[in-house]
């Protein structure tokens, strides 16, 4: 049988306050001993990485040398990808970003006019051919904020794949994508191969999970109503991520389980290269929280190494 891809994603970048605004300074990496080593356990599982990088990261010390030391240790198992932070990402235009704290709504790189989303992701991928020696391929935008114009300009770029989908979520509360109505298909757009973030339903009842993983507008109609909603509290219908962060190895298997038995061929494992390092994320403030989320991390994996065949998304080319 034909086994499920699967894929990690790092969304690799700046240590961040995420409830500080979005500051053009903020741009620390000191996470990149934590990143290496954690990555290198990863590595000898047998998967594949790719590194989602933004400009801090790229154009920092440790940034630098972690790209280093995977090229000549693992070139064949990782990838570089781009990863657009615009309020940290030059060029920077008086209008949208040269202020400390920018709007919430420009921190989507979408929301900014076409030109300048373009220059923006341009020098990135500029500074990321020169440093790695070969223009990304695959992007992933910050926030995921993908929006109308982002598919053409990757286009024009030289981008073949885009993971920014984060299924059934919707950040239009804060200016953001919506993507309630796409689930964990892959799809083209304008020439773009976009494969979701894996994100679903789990249920105590599989086949539930699978129906509400199938098609975005079951969860509409049982969510409109008190019935509905009961059952889905009753039958323990929860949305996880295929992620370490926040999520454990139950939750991640029963949604590899579901999402493999509804059709996905594609699966992205994601989370954030500050999570590395105590403090570095909202998801380890404390000690515990590192080692839970190490903990997580080296069950997943173990565990859908086996049933799944590691990729990088520039192989599909
Ligand atoms: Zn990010």
């Amino acid at each position: 049988m034909k086994k499920v891809k699967l894929s990690i994603v790092i969304h690799t970048e700046e240590e961040f306050d995420w409830a500080g605004g979005f500051n053009r300074h903020n741009t620390s990496v000191t996470h990149g001993k934590e990143l290496t080593e954690m990555c290198v356990d990863m590595l000898k599982l047998g998967c594949c990485i790719t590194f989602a990088m933004d400009w801090s990261f790229v154009t920092s010390e440790q940034g630098q040398n972690v790209i280093r030391f995977m090229q000549e240790n693992y070139t064949e198992q990782v990838e570089f990808a781009a990863h657009l932070h615009p309020w940290v990402n030059p060029p920077f235009d008086e209008q949208y970003s040269d202020t400390d704290n920018i709007d919430e709504k420009l921190s989507y790189p979408g929301n900014l006019p076409a030109e300048l989303e373009k220059a923006k992701l341009a020098m990135l991928t500029d500074k990321i051919a020169e440093l790695t020696g070969r223009s990304p391929t695959t992007y992933l935008a910050g926030r995921y904020g993908v929006g109308e114009n982002t598919y053409k300009i990757l286009s024009e770029l030289g981008y073949k794949v885009d993971v920014s989908i984060s299924p059934f979520a919707d950040f239009r509360h804060q200016d953001g994508p919506d993507f309630s109505n796409k689930n964990n298909a892959s799809f083209t757009q304008n020439g773009i191969k976009c494969i979701p973030h894996s994100s679903g339903y789990i249920s105590h009842i599989g086949v539930l999970a699978d129906w509400l993983n199938r098609d975005t507008a079951n969860l509409h109609n049982l969510n409109n109503n008190v019935v509905g909603k009961v059952i889905l509290k009753l039958l323990g219908v929860e949305r996880v991520r295929l992620s370490p962060e926040g999520f454990d190895e139950a939750q991640m298997k029963k949604l590899v389980a579901s999402l493999t038995r509804t059709g996905v061929e594609h699966l992205i494992y994601s989370f954030h290269s500050s999570t590395s390092k105590l403090g570095g994320s909202p998801y380890v403030e404390t000690k515990e929280s590192v080692q839970q989320m190490y903990k997580n991390n080296s069950d997943i994996l173990t565990t859908i190494t086996s049933v799944t065949t590691p990729s990088l998304f520039a192989d599909l080319l």
